[in-house]
């Protein structure tokens, strides 16, 4: 099996994200913020949250920003504060992470999964009409949107905010994946009437554990979701006026976000390198990430299609052989798997473009610390 030839060419894996890297770079600030936070022993809602509050606000160019527990939370308090329940309908991609959908049904809401389109991996506007036509047909109330801003790119907003005011829906937008990126003149966490973060660690501002925030540029929503997040308090402590979850977050988490956040702008640079330097050298083997006009990514994952020619298993144990790990986002879309197979999907149908999509995609290697570019498309150019 193993040539001589193949051995000299193996490689030790390389890390799919970089963690490791960023942490050489940033450990001894991390350590001390660290450290600060023991010494004052405030564990739970800490000065640095506040802090990390203010920060995000600024960075997102949004009125408030409110830490929480991690970006499912995130979503689940922008549901919450909208009083979503039974018998509302909420239109979600079926292209995505679970989590997009699983909110709405925590609610008792029915999520009606929408089309993406091909191009950008995101919400497909016209399937989206379709979805909202088809959820009153079942006798639903449709109440809002959650596009996603899949892989790092924001979603269509325009043509989504435009439809959304048409039917009287507001948008959350799940922008899990794609803080740091930009739609047209806004940054992202001040799109939609709510955006909502995670702070996972493999996200592209991530902790060292859970976390997320929620946006808003909406006062009133704004203090409902500050509330639902600590048990539904009100202004007296020990009078809770609505229910609430347990969604705070950690100060620890808070305080290595702010070291983590001085060093953002300069990884979101060198993930656009890499992008650029994988867009020029995919060229014509494969089908590199489409970006719409005036939008940038943060580049959360490098999503490619690969030729229908081409097998995706084999490929992928081909390139782990000499040492770069590939993943596969997603497999199976959100309406195909078990959990929510009973839910209605906006045709009434099959989402094709999804189901052709979980097929031919795979994501390469990027973060603000690697340097495997041209390795990684060399050894693709010949593999495929
Ligand atoms: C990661 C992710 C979430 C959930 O974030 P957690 O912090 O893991 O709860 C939600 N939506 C999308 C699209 C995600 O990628």
């Amino acid at each position: 099996m193993t040539s001589p030839k193949k051995q000299i060419e193996s490689h030790s894996l390389m890390p799919f994200i970089d963690l490791k890297a960023q942490l050489a770079r940033l450990r001894s600030n991390i350590e001390s913020a660290i450290k600060r936070v023991l010494d004052h022993g405030t564990f739970i809602m800490g000065p640095e949250v506040y802090t990390l509050e203010e920060q995000l606000k600024t960075f997102c160019e949004v009125k408030h920003a409110i830490a929480c527990s991690n970006g499912t939370d995130a979503l689940n308090l922008g549901l919450m504060a909208y009083q979503v329940g039974p018998g509302d309908a909420v239109f979600v991609p079926s292209f995505t992470f679970a989590a997009t959908a699983e909110v709405v049904v925590w609610r008792g809401a029915v999520p009606i999964f929408v089309d993406v389109l091909e191009s950008s991996y995101n919400m497909d506007p016209d399937s989206l009409e379709q979805g909202i036509r088809y959820a009153k047909s079942l006798g639903l109330a449709p109440k809002g949107i959650i596009p996603v801003d899949l892989f790092g790119q924001p979603a269509d907003y325009d043509t989504i905010q435009s439809i959304a005011h048409k039917n009287c829906l507001w948008i959350i937008a799940d922008s899990a994946q794609s803080f740091g990126a930009t739609y047209k003149t806004k940054k992202v966490g001040n799109i939609g009437n709510i955006a909502t973060t995670s702070f996972f660690p493999a996200k592209p501002l991530g902790c060292y554990g859970d976390g997320g925030a929620v946006f808003t540029n909406d006062d009133d929503l704004a203090v409902l979701i500050q509330s639902l997040r600590i048990h539904g308090q009100g202004k007296e402590k020990y009078d809770n006026v609505r229910i609430g979850i347990n969604g705070r977050l950690d100060t620890i988490q808070a305080a290595i976000l702010i070291e983590k956040l001085k060093v953002f702008p300069d990884e979101l640079i060198v993930r656009q390198e890499i992008a650029d330097t994988y867009f020029r050298g995919l060229q014509g083997i494969l089908k590199t990430p489409f970006l719409q006009k005036d939008v940038t990514s943060s580049w959360a994952q490098y999503t490619v299609c690969l030729p229908e020619t081409v097998c995706r298993k084999k490929l992928m144990e081909k390139l782990q052989s000499v040492g770069i790990p590939t993943v596969v986002y997603y497999e199976k879309p959100l309406h195909l798997q078990t959990a929510y197979r009973q839910y209605p999907t906006a045709t009434g149908k099959g989402l094709p473009q999804c189901e052709k999509l979980s097929h031919v995609v795979l994501s390469l290697p990027i973060s603000g610390y690697m340097h495997e570019a041209e390795r990684i498309i060399c050894a693709l150019r010949k593999f495929i």
